[in-house]
């Protein structure tokens, strides 16, 4: 039975007793109250309290073209009122993948010109890491297996993307699998010590082909990183850093995946995030603001040095989905990039987290909790610190930052806590009025968070 907010039918109780969530401690869940939310507008959530919420997140960094966008709603109508579903299996296509296709491969970085579809951002990490391998497979190479990675990386919940991903919590639940290792992060906040950035950005890049000579070059499929990484806090690498990396696999002969699921369609001021750090990936992982999250879809943006090899050499690959280069995604993601390029989205990106960045560091560069403002387009971090001269962390990393993410919501904002990071990437549309209420909210939720633990 679907009800309306707040009428009779009590959507806590129906979901505690059925329903499993994501990235959820349940027994603290149920203790708890989950937030029903009900609907969304612009840059606002709507929750079935009544609860009007400024989401400072864009979903889960997804839906980059705002909520409730009309065009969007009827492109998918249109879509399923003609051609619901077909599959992309068995030499079969249709107009709305092969348009996408053409349009990505338009959009990606010169070299990028063909497109495998899947459902999700784990998806496209699982399909990229399974075709670095069938590459070098074809190529003679079976025994380049390795994946290297960086701690704090998030690739995915897939077995496949928890073992490339740096999340040590999904290692040792599930997500271990053998050959894959991670390195050290270019996160010079944390790890920077007294290096400058552009010292941190080689030393952190050495830690890779330090890692390749290890392994051995003739065992390594891959290097996958994500242009900045996102779920690990927002680490944003000094400038020096992905050059560097490119050279590396360049010379060692290694794949590079530039993960951009989150960086992807504006979120940096580039439409990819490899444009703005000057990657030269050889397949690119893409979801989220593909659709702005409206609807699941997710692609892998190879090479043409990869495709090849798999149109040429390969014969049958044993990949796929069901849901690959389904029609009403396609039709929604075509109607989505329409509106990212027509509204000149990617631009406003670079405008307007200028903005939103100045006002955070006019209010919080002197703030007693705040260690460090960062960000490029519209996604950045705020790192919460027991001491800002030194960059100390707090002892049991993650309780104040997740006290100031309780502070926020119920002030009306939502911004992420990872470990004592807040992390923000709100949608694209913001406005300059809501950019002052994102801020206001977020002072007075660092403020009420800072009475609590000087
Ligand atoms: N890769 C990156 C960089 C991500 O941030 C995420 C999700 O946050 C994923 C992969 C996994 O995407 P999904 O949750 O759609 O499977």
């Amino acid at each position: 039975m679907l009800d309306k907010a707040g009428d009779a039918v009590n959507w806590q109780s129906v979901d505690n007793a059925h329903h499993l969530h994501p990235f959820t401690d349940h027994k603290a869940l149920h203790e708890g109250r989950v937030r029903v939310i009900t609907e969304g507008d612009g840059v606002f959530l709507k929750d079935s309290d009544g609860n009007r919420i400024l989401d400072g997140m864009a979903g889960l960094w997804c839906v980059n073209a705002g909520y409730s966008r009309p065009e969007l709603v009827q492109a998918a109508a249109a879509q399923m009122t003609k051609l619901p579903y077909y599959n992309t299996f068995f030499k079969t296509t249709n107009p709305p993948a092969a348009a996408l296709a053409q349009r990505l491969a338009k959009l990606a970085p010169e070299g990028i010109n063909h497109v495998f579809f899947a459902c999700s951002g784990s998806e496209a990490v699982d399909t990229a890491l399974r075709t670095a391998r069938v590459y070098w497979q074809t190529l003679g190479k079976p025994e380049k297996k390795f994946v290297i990675g960086r701690e704090y990386g998030y690739h995915g919940s897939t077995t496949l993307g928890a073992s490339a991903g740096g999340m040590v919590d999904m290692h040792r639940q599930a997500g271990d699998m053998p050959n894959f290792v991670q390195v050290m992060p270019p996160y010079w906040y944390g790890y920077g010590g007294q290096m400058s950035p552009a010292e941190f950005g080689i030393y952190a890049a050495k830690q890779v082909e330090d890692k390749i000579k290890e392994l051995g070059a003739d065992n390594v499929a891959a290097f996958i990183g994500e242009p900045l990484q996102g779920s690990g806090g927002v680490i944003i690498p000094p400038e020096t850093y992905w050059p560097e990396i490119n050279r590396i696999c360049k010379e060692h002969d290694i794949l590079l995946i530039a993960d951009e699921v989150i960086c992807g369609f504006g979120r940096t001021g580039k439409m990819f995030g490899s444009d703005y750090f000057g990657i030269k990936p050889d397949m690119m992982t893409v979801a989220k603001g593909i659709t702005s999250g409206y609807i699941p879809l997710s692609a892998v943006l190879m090479h043409d040095r990869v495709a090849n090899v798999l149109i040429n050499q390969t014969g049958e690959y044993y990949h796929g989905f069901t849901y690959s280069g389904h029609p009403v995604a396609c039709a929604v993601a075509l109607k989505n990039l329409d509106i990212i390029e027509g509204e000149g989205l990617v631009e406003r990106s670079v405008v307007m987290g200028e903005v939103l960045r100045q006002k955070f560091h006019e209010v919080f560069d002197d703030h007693p909790l705040v260690g460090d403002v960062r960000g490029i387009g519209l996604i950045g971090g705020i790192e919460l610190s027991a001491d800002k001269r030194t960059r100390r962390f707090f002892e049991k990393n993650g309780r104040v930052g997740q006290m100031c993410r309780d502070f926020c919501i119920n002030n009306g904002l939502i911004m992420r806590a990872v470990r004592d990071t807040m992390v923000f990437a709100p949608p694209l549309i913001i406005s300059h009025e809501e950019i002052d209420l994102m801020v206001a909210l977020a002072k007075k939720s660092f403020d009420q968070t800072y009475e609590k633990v000087k």
